[in-house]
């Protein structure tokens, strides 16, 4: 692969290549794995394979692939499914209460009624915030897939410390990866 800045191929090799030889030498593993779940190539890569352990590293974190971010929140849940499981022990709770302490029901009652009519006055302003947040949800990872399709096409060059994609003109500075991978 001919570098587009250098016009040489003798300092190229591709990113997921660097990635997965440092994550390999980082945590002495056997064979790593790309990001989409695929099995990496362990070739030799002569680039990686001359370079200091210390600045593989360096590259390999700097390379890092888009990933959800840490923390990100949890699924978001559709608000009818705990209304539902309550619903289902329910009346369990009721029946216990009738044979313990029948009167207990005068209070119990009310408040479920009032809790459900207040679920329903609300109901509709919750799901559309559900659907809001799931659908952000989707497109964050939608947005992270691309990026790690693009990233597996990526490749580096050495001497101009950049990357860039099979047949593009130009050449992108290795910190400007993010920007690459996110372009619309
Ligand atoms: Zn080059």
């Amino acid at each position: 692969m001919i570098c587009p800045q250098c016009g040489q191929a003798d300092q190229v090799e591709k990113v997921s290549t660097i990635y997965v030889r440092g994550i390999e030498v980082k945590w002495r593993a056997g064979k790593a794995r790309l990001p989409d779940g695929t099995e990496a190539p362990s070739r030799r890569s002569r680039l990686v394979d001359q370079m200091p352990t210390n600045e593989l590293m360096a590259l390999t974190r700097r390379l890092a692939p888009p990933a959800a971010k840490k923390g990100a929140p949890l699924r978001a849940i559709h608000p009818d499914h705990p209304v539902i499981a309550l619903s289902l022990v329910t009346p369990i709770f009721l029946y216990g209460i009738l044979t313990g302490q029948p009167s207990g029901l005068l209070v119990v009652l009310p408040v479920l009624a009032g809790f459900y009519a207040f679920y329903f006055w609300q109901r509709k302003r919750l799901i559309a915030k559900f659907l809001a947040t799931q659908q952000a949800q989707k497109a964050a990872e939608q947005r992270i897939h691309t990026g790690v399709q693009r990233w597996m096409k990526l490749y580096y060059c050495a001497r101009d410390d950049g990357v860039f994609e099979p047949g593009a003109n130009g050449l992108t500075p290795a910190e400007q990866l993010a920007g690459v991978l996110f372009r619309e």
